[in-house]
């Protein structure tokens, strides 16, 4: 289509940079650009020179809230993913992450443009943005934390996602301060522990610091001071232990790199806070960080340093061989220095510091190793270090739920979903509402009739998503359905439908057969049978004994009417129609007015459609279908109708609440009615019209239906449908 090569242009005869260079916002890339020639090959830079050109023509109408051109958001993400050396692909997907949500530009666009993994990275980013973080309970924010990353088939996403937030969380000063103090208690809810559980920790400090200054901009502010002053009264201090370790590493013969530790900020607050130490305490403690080759000169180190400086009792740790959840690892001793100060030293080597700053975002570093498949190998690679750390843990005894942790987080093969009150519930791909019905209770499985998902009617067959909201409608009169077992996948589900159906063959089964025969024979008793009629009947069906025949029935595997007309071949005759002054023929009732014995009622003799009984009222019945030859008056049989069940329709106006749909179904099996299909429609933004069948056996058995579901709070209004 023509519109859409005016929304991302061909440019052909132009090379990407000379597109690139073609933008006015080029300045604004120009240092991204710097940055990508320094760790990628020239083809690449040049996929992401197109890139950056497409972006900012999606862009080129929208603005910053700081008044800036958009475009400088996009690359300063790029810029952050970048100098993580993220490959290629996240770089393009980061400089792109907002045009399918902001622009014109959709994902089919992508995908012809840039291919199919920058897309799914685009799309996943949208997908997250979509998702409301703030409204969850405090309970809830662990599971909230997982679904995300359930959600997220490629840990990428994650990375341009918490790259985005940095970005905006940088760039707070231009929102009002209500909006600011909102987003930075989000991040540090939702962000700061995703950032954490991967391990990126460059990424979940600078966090950490911003959500500190827009929570807290006073004591952000003295601290801050605070800290200054005490480390210029330090440095003489810093540095002489500096010396110290690095003469005797020289001594040693061995490389390393050495350096003083600067505490963050947020976290001497929060120690603060905490109450574990005082300000003074904290500041006085030493850190320093000694950079090695390989692991064994780790624990030679260790050794140097503890024959330096006294240890501390209970003061060392081996995050080597037993790393922190997120994959940290490290040595970490505390001694005592020159004049009793505290010293900390953390030791480990470049890949572990490396993975300390970044965790598992140094997986997807551009590598150059020649291979095409960069990020098939890097994907292999992140891999390969949970397995490690898996194994890791597993043989120093540490604990199972690390590892379905890891499995859960990083290998999604389960969903997440919300019940209406923000519970998360941790399914199986594949589940359906009849799964998750099963999984909040059994009995809720059990009496299921209906799902609405993000408030809409959602078929019970159909597979959930993480981060959908499921509702599910019950009615004490429902049982579970045997086509259920095609579609669900847990076992409880399965299990709890197999055991209703097994009790089903036995009991109810054999009532409900029997009560269906009964109703066809109607004058003719079941236990008036004789012998012989009854034998007869059982040879006729295949049956060994009557029981087994009213189990058939209740299965649907033989008609009653079949029953009824071996009994008399001339039953139907002498049946009386619940409907007088038809004559005898068939008829249906018209599903617009679904009239009920006590309306007013006439039959209308549609073409092609025999006769179908409509209220007088109907509106669907136009003048022009009534008058002699086309309606016939025709009036109830109470005689007949008096042991039969009607449908028919109401429309009910609700405020919209947690649990209405429930409370109503209740209402109306209190009422003895039964729900013979629900659907719901969204009329404004507090209410919703609910469409509902139910069967009733009069207008005063409807009467007190509507009494019942009257009595529900919230309700608005109640009409038959006509
Ligand atoms: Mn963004």
């Amino acid at each position: 289509m023509g519109e859409e090569t005016s929304l991302i242009p061909k440019c052909e005869g132009m090379t990407p940079l000379e597109q690139a260079l073609s933008s006015p916002n080029f300045p604004y890339y120009e240092h991204l650009r710097a940055l990508l020639c320094s760790y990628l090959p020239p083809k690449a830079v040049e996929a992401i020179d197109r890139t950056f050109f497409v972006a900012d023509f999606a862009h080129k109408e929208q603005k910053r809230a700081s008044g800036e051109p958009y475009i400088i958001h996009p690359i300063a993400v790029a810029t952050i993913i970048a100098q993580m050396h993220l490959d290629t692909e996240s770089v393009q997907a980061a400089l792109l992450h907002d045009v399918v949500e902001d622009t014109q530009i959709n994902s089919k666009m992508l995908e012809e443009e840039f291919g199919s993994t920058v897309n799914e990275i685009v799309e996943g980013v949208t997908k997250l943005d979509k998702l409301r973080f703030h409204d969850y309970k405090e309970a809830q924010m662990e599971n909230f934390r997982k679904m995300i990353l359930a959600m997220t088939k490629d840990i990428r996403v994650i990375l341009i996602k918490l790259a985005d937030r940095t970005h905006n969380m940088r760039t707070l000063g231009a929102l009002r301060p209500d909006k600011r103090v909102r987003i930075a208690k989000e991040t540090l809810d939702v962000f700061v522990p995703i950032a954490n559980r991967l391990g990126i920790s460059d990424t979940r400090a600078e966090l950490e610091e911003l959500c500190m200054a827009a929570i807290y901009p006073m004591r952000y502010r003295i601290l801050k001071a605070a800290v200054t002053r005490a480390r210029n009264n330090r440095k003489e201090v810093v540095s002489n232990i500096l010396e110290a370790i690095k003469a005797r590493l020289k001594e040693a013969n061995i490389e390393a790199t050495v350096t003083g530790r600067e505490k963050r900020l947020y976290s001497i607050y929060m120690k603060m806070v905490h109450k574990e130490l005082q300000f003074r305490e904290i500041m006085d403690r030493y850190g320093f960080r000694i950079i090695l080759k390989d692991v064994d000169t780790c624990y030679r180190v260790l050794g140097q340093m503890h024959n330096l400086f006294k240890p501390r009792p209970n003061g060392f740790k081996d995050y080597i061989a037993i790393p922190k959840l997120n994959g940290y690892q490290s040595l970490h001793t505390s001694l005592v220095g020159p004049h009793a100060v505290p010293i900390e030293i953390q030791i480990r080597t470049e890949l572990m510091d490396q993975m300390a700053a970044r965790g598992v975002a140094a997986h997807w570093a551009y590598k150059e190793s020649g291979s095409k498949t960069v990020s098939t190998a890097s994907q292999k690679n992140a891999q390969d270090w949970i397995k490690n750390l898996i194994d890791l843990q597993q043989s120093a005894g540490s604990s199972m739920e690390f590892v379905e942790d890891v499995k859960t987080d990083l290998f999604p093969d389960s969903i997440f979903v919300f019940t209406p009150d923000g519970m998360i519930y941790n399914l199986p791909k594949g589940s359906t509402p009849v799964d998750f019905a099963y999984a909040i209770h059994s009995d809720i499985g059990n009496h299921c009739i209906g799902a609405r998902v993000n408030h809409r009617v959602f078929p019970l067959s159909r597979h959930l998503e993480s981060g959908q909201s499921v509702e599910i409608i019950t009615s004490q009169g429902a049982s579970p359905n045997a086509i259920w077992l095609s579609t669900v996948v847990t076992s409880k589900a399965r299990s709890a439908i197999r055991q209703y159906l097994k009790g089903l063959r036995t009991q109810e089964c054999m009532l409900i057969g029997r009560r269906l025969l009964q109703n066809t024979l109607r004058s003719v008793r079941i236990e008036s049978l004789t012998e012989e009629q009854i034998n007869s009947i059982l040879e006729n069906f295949g049956k060994q004994s009557l029981n087994d025949l009213f189990c058939d029935i209740a299965m649907g595997n033989i008609l009653t009417v079949a029953v009824a007309k071996f009994l008399d071949p001339n039953s139907h005759k002498h049946h009386e129609l619940p409907v007088k002054g038809t004559g005898g023929m068939p008829f249906t009732y018209a599903q617009c007015c679904l009239p009920i014995p006590g309306d007013d009622i006439i039959a209308h003799i549609a073409q092609g459609r025999g006769i179908v009984i409509h209220n007088v009222n109907c509106k669907n019945l136009r003048l022009s279908d009534r008058g002699p030859g086309k309606t016939l008056n025709v009036s109830w049989n109470k005689n007949v109708t008096a042991n039969m069940e009607f449908k028919t329709g109401l429309l009910i106006e609700l405020e919209n609440r947690q649990g209405i749909v429930s409370e109503i179904s209740n209402a109306i099996d209190i009422a003895g009615s039964r729900i013979e299909s629900i659907n719901s429609d969204q009329k404004d933004e507090k209410s919703f019209i609910i469409n509902l069948v139910v069967t009733v056996r009069d207008r005063l058995h409807l009467a007190g239906v509507i009494r019942r579901i009257k009595s529900v709070p919230n309700i608005i209004s109640i009409t038959r449908r006509r």
